[in-house]
């Protein structure tokens, strides 16, 4: 059995992505950097420890952006990218590893068949980098820009992370290199040559870009959207009877009237259509299958909890929320002057943007059960982005 590790340099302070924070820490569709390639590396089933280098100043946005992943503490950094990597490996020197990978957290669409081909690799060869063909024309020039010469593209190759080694190979290379004052390679390949390692290549990913100015945040980020092209709409229809009284609550909000909804649980009929919507966007049931209503642990429950439910439903599938569409249908009380505290809970609720939530209402013209005031029934629509997959 080989035991595989990935140390994961996230020490860099990214200023040419023009912001404040470091690159790593910033989102694209909502997770960042780090997080991304973390979780990647986490849910691998070859490597099985993850030791992440982070900048010492950097430890608070670290535990953020890491809280709930299982991976190893994290260590500091030094000056250089070398020095970081060095720092990675040293950390983990005792535990006895076969193979190491080395990845950048700037490169967050590395897909877990690189990492496995990485691996594969590096078994095979003790050093082994991804690397893809140059499809450009590529020149040298001189100061001024003129050019020199024209290079051979056959023989140039676009490399990236994760690259993989024999952990003892690479952990030697690197205290040779601090014992011998050189601290200038920008890839751990760079040190394996200058060690007399044989370095060999396998086939990389043109999506496995590495995000370095804010172009390329824009680009991530269409990628990330364009991803989740699986777009679905569900509807949800909730009713429920007046009885006895002082409130209604309507979409979380508490609302005066001289009777109250009658429910198992707060009788929320608003947040009941929502999550109807929700669950038949995602094709999951409804919500009475998944908090019977005969089941004493949802009594007098707050609905907030069944909305919850839903919304992180739509996260474990990868998804996001585009839209969510309600409507109240009730004579009284009035809609109007609670809609924008309605759909201000509703869009922090599920942590998206106002405009994101309509929130409409309207009377039966006193026709039928909600015309004769017996009740008030909602209507949901929810619109829903997952990740599209042919499975
Ligand atoms: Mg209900």
């Amino acid at each position: 059995m080989v035991s595989v590790a990935a140390v994961i340099v996230a020490a860099g302070r990214g200023v040419r992505a023009g912001n404040d924070m470091p690159k790593q820490f910033r989102p694209i569709g909502g997770q960042s950097l780090l997080r991304r390639a973390l979780v990647m590396l986490v849910e691998h089933p070859e490597v099985e420890l993850i030791q992440p280098v982070v900048r010492s100043e950097d430890i608070e946005l670290y535990r953020e952006h890491s809280v709930r992943l299982d991976v190893l503490p994290p260590v500091f950094g030094g000056a250089t990218r070398q020095a970081s990597v060095h720092a990675g490996l040293e950390a983990i020197a005792e535990r006895k590893l076969d193979i190491v990978l080395i990845h950048d957290a700037a490169r967050p669409f590395a897909s877990a068949s690189l990492v496995s081909r990485a691996i594969a690799a590096a078994k095979k060869s003790g050093a082994a980098i991804p690397a893809l063909p140059v499809t450009d024309t590529v020149k040298t020039v001189d100061a001024a820009g003129i050019v020199g010469t024209t290079l051979d593209r056959k023989s140039l190759r676009l490399v990236q992370t994760p690259q993989g080694f024999t952990f003892t190979a690479l952990l030697d290379a690197h205290r040779r290199a601090a014992v011998q004052g050189r601290e200038d390679f920008t890839d751990d390949a760079a040190l394996a040559e200058w060690a007399g390692l044989k370095v060999s290549t396998f086939v990389g990913e043109s999506s496995n870009i590495k995000i370095t100015d804010e172009g390329d945040f824009a680009r991530a980020e269409a990628l990330v959207l364009a991803a989740l092209g699986d777009v679905r709409t569900g509807t949800g229809i909730d009713v429920h009877a007046f009885g006895p009284g002082d409130h209604v609550t309507l979409g979380g909000i508490h609302i005066p009237h001289d009777r109250s909804l009658v429910g198992h649980s707060d009788a929320d009929v608003a947040l009941h259509a929502l999550v109807d919507a929700i669950l038949g966007a995602l094709a999951e049931g409804d919500i009475g299958a998944h908090f019977p209503p005969n089941d004493p642990q949802w009594r007098n429950a707050p609905s907030a909890r069944f909305l919850d439910f839903a919304l992180q439903r739509v996260k474990a599938r990868g998804g996001r929320i585009a839209h969510l569409d309600l409507t109240i249908v009730c004579e009284a009380p009035k809609i109007g002057p609670h809609r924008d505290a309605l759909r201000g809970h509703i869009a922090k609720r599920a942590s998206i943007a106002l405009d994101r939530v309509a929130v409409k209402a309207t009377t039966s013209e006193k026709l039928g059960f909600t015309g004769r005031g017996e009740g008030i029934a909602a209507y949901a629509t929810a619109t829903i982005r997952l990740p599209w997959s042919e499975a």
